[in-house]
């Protein structure tokens, strides 16, 4: 499988940061068991849901179901400006882990009479694809329902929104650009196109000079590094990357580290060195497969062991796990220093992460919006329900407002129900035979059951098997490895970037902070949006998380991230939020208290699909069949989409799963 994919590049720098040969904005990936519901709160649950059920004589008729809870149609409906805890936010999950916990309790469920021929379970991009695809084929009368568990659409594709002294400000609160390591594929892009993305003028709309003069700086805090310190210059500068190899050994003197790590520093970024001369490239490469970069640079290089905190995170925002769960090889696809004098062979190799077989191909095709690629589902969307999406363009559609009301009309063909978590999938009839599917889900705290022809998963794999018990063992255990990389992307609406342009900064990385990194938002301007340029208006900061249990495999850490990310109030990130931008923007004005003017905090518990990795996946550098070749086989009339089902963290999978998915039910369908 790994060794398939085009050459990687080496020399190209960790994606904890803007990519300097591009100038493309870094992914940052960034959260674990679930939180188990206490007794009283699962009381309180039934109790609300029998007692609403006994209420409505309309509901009893099954008439209007799906209407007597309708937050949506409320006036003033709208998730794209909610601050606070968001991502996957408060009442979004919790029937989903009681599902899991056992604790759920099935009341009889409503039947609310309605038949489609086709339900999708997830209003991500997965989701929204497969019933695009699926009306191209099925003509624009097919009957679709989509359910997701959130208040918003799009899944990872968040829009986060600001009005600040009547200008609105966009920024993304999940899944960041079109960006992938791989090509596209030719139906991924035939969507992107047909949407009318034109990936191409990325270096239009990016505004290169509103952040001219500020650089790159690193935030050394007194936790790890002994003393808070914001050292200008050290890490790259994404705005106007230099040649230079390796740190400015002036910034890095200025770093709280001892003379021995700054020289070993200097020593891995600078020099070349070859640990095994005369030794063939593959088997370079296959000892690199075997170890971490941590030991890499501890055993091969023998550096001072003291330079691990400052490398740790690099790999953060790709991998969800630090340089100790990271092979060495992965580093060398990611550009990491130190493999210089070893002279590999360009080219991928079998057992590298997906993530480090980067191509040329792929890094041309790049494209950002404000909000991400929220504007990817939007633009779905007004496929689907042109009724919720005013405009015509991928222009215009930047600044539309989703009329969120208008997305559930019981005339539209295709329906998307927000705020419904599915707990049940079922054939009707043994799966071979199958002619429909029943699908059960929670709304308002009742039960409510549909018919389809089909369904299309297009949530997360391991939330499959609670739904779909009478899958083989076999199926739902594959579907189960697909433990997903926790993430936390922040939006930080502030008063002005004083402070940043003061310090002289647009970008700073703090290796042992809570937070991976404080930045300005992408400056693009799109359609009739525009970025701020006044340093003296109001602006968004981005800041991301990463957590994780070093130590552990992989797989364990991204369970022990998701559950710290639980286990966290929003309280306690806002804290973390204050302390940190005052101690690391404090010396250039900044007074959190005055400057900051909003928080939404997007949290991803089940963030990135888990990507193979050669330290803790045996299949992985051996081969044999894949889990998610497993995961994904159709089970009667259920199919199975999303990222998950490619293990690959990125928009192209969900869309080209979603083609699949949809192939293999058109297919079937006969
Ligand atoms: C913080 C972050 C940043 C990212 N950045 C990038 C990037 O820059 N580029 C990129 O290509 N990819 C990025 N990704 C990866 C991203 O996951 C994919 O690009 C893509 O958005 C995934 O789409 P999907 O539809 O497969 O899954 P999702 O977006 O996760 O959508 C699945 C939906 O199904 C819902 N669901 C789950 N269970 C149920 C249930 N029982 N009932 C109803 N609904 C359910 C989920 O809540 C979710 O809304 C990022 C991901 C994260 C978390």
């Amino acid at each position: 499988m790994g060794a398939s994919i085009a050459p990687a590049r080496s020399g190209v720098g960790a994606r904890d940061g803007y990519n300097p040969r591009s100038m493309k904005p870094p992914r940052e990936r960034s959260l674990g068991l679930h939180r188990k519901i206490d007794r009283r709160d699962f009381l309180n649950g039934i109790a609300l849901g029998t007692g609403a059920m006994m209420l409505s004589p309309r509901a009893l008729l099954g008439l209007g179901a799906t209407d007597e809870f309708a937050p949506e149609k409320a006036p003033g409906y709208y998730p794209p400006a909610l601050t606070g805890l968001r991502g996957s936010h408060k009442g979004s999950f919790e029937a989903a882990h009681n599902l899991k916990d056992g604790f759920f309790e099935r009341t009889p469920p409503l039947d609310t009479g309605e038949s489609y021929d086709l339900v999708v379970v997830g209003a991500g991009i997965s989701g929204l694809s497969a019933a695009h695809f699926f009306r191209k084929s099925a003509g624009p009368g097919a009957k679709v329902l989509i359910l997701d568990n959130h208040d918003d659409f799009g899944g990872h594709a968040r829009r986060n929104e600001f009005n600040e002294g009547g200008r609105l400000l966009i920024s993304y609160g999940g899944t960041l650009a079109i960006d992938s390591p791989a090509p596209y594929s030719a139906v991924a892009k035939g969507l992107i196109s047909e949407l009318g993305i034109d990936v191409a003028s990325w270096g239009k709309v990016l505004e290169r000079d509103a952040y001219a003069g500020l650089g790159q700086g690193t935030f050394f805090d007194k936790e790890t590094f002994g003393q808070d310190k914001l050292v200008k210059g050290l890490g790259r500068n994404f705005w106007a990357p230099d040649a230079r190899k390796g740190p400015d050994p002036a910034a890095l003197a200025e770093a709280p580290l001892t003379e021995a790590v700054k020289r070993d520093i200097l020593r891995l970024e600078t020099e070349s060195f070859d640990p095994w001369p005369g030794v063939p490239s593959n088997e370079k490469k296959a000892r690199l497969l075997g170890m971490t970069y941590a030991s890499f640079l501890t055993a091969v290089w023998k550096l001072d062991a003291g330079v691990l905190p400052y490398y740790q995170k690099r790999p953060h925002g790709l991998f969800g796990v630090g340089i100790d769960a990271v092979s060495a090889l992965d580093a060398w696809g990611l550009g990491f220093p130190g493999f210089e004098g070893l002279k590999l062979e360009p080219g991928n190799f079998r057992g590298m992460n997906r993530d480090a077989m980067r191509s040329d191909e792929a890094e041309d095709y790049f494209f950002h919006y404000p909000d991400g690629n929220a504007t990817v589902a939007r633009l779905l969307l007004r496929r689907l329900v042109p009724a919720a999406m005013p405009g015509t363009t991928a222009n215009d559609v930047v600044l539309a407002r989703a009329d969120y009301g208008r997305l559930d009309d019981a005339g539209n063909p295709v329906r998307l129900r927000l705020n419904s978590t599915v707990i049940q999938v079922q054939n009707a009839g043994a799966p071979a035979s199958a002619r429909g599917v029943g699908v059960t889900y929670l709304r308002g705290g009742r039960l409510h059951t549909v018919k389809a022809k089909s369904c299309v998963m297009a949530c997360w794999n391991a939330v499959i098997p609670h739904l779909c018990p009478e899958m083989s063992e076999t199926q739902r255990d594959a579907l189960a490895f697909a433990v997903k990389v926790p993430l936390v992307y922040t939006s930080v609406l502030v008063r002005n970037s004083t402070a940043f342009r003061k310090l002289g900064l647009s970008s700073i990385s703090c290796p042992g902070g809570y937070w991976n990194s404080v930045r300005l938002d992408v400056p693009v301007s799109v359609g009739d949006y525009h970025c701020q340029r006044d340093p003296e208006g109001p602006i968004v900061v981005n800041l991301s998380r990463v957590p994780c249990e070093p130590g552990l495999a992989a797989r364990d850490q991204h369970r022990a991230g998701r559950q710290e990310l639980l286990d966290t109030p929003f309280e306690e990130m806002e804290r973390q939020i204050r302390d940190l931008t005052s101690r690391v923007l404090g010396s250039g004005g900044f007074d959190p208290a005055r400057d900051i003017r909003a928080i939404t905090v997007n949290r991803w518990p089940h963030g990135y699909a888990y990507q193979y990795n050669a330290l803790f996946d045996r299949f992985w550098v051996e081969g044999g069949e894949l889990p998610c070749l497993v995961a994904r086989k159709p089970f009667g009339r259920i199919f199975i989409a999303n990222s998950d089902a490619d293990a690959y963290a990125y928009t192209d999978a969900a869309i080209d799963q979603a083609h699949r998915a949809v192939t293999e039910l058109l297919a079937a369908r006969g």
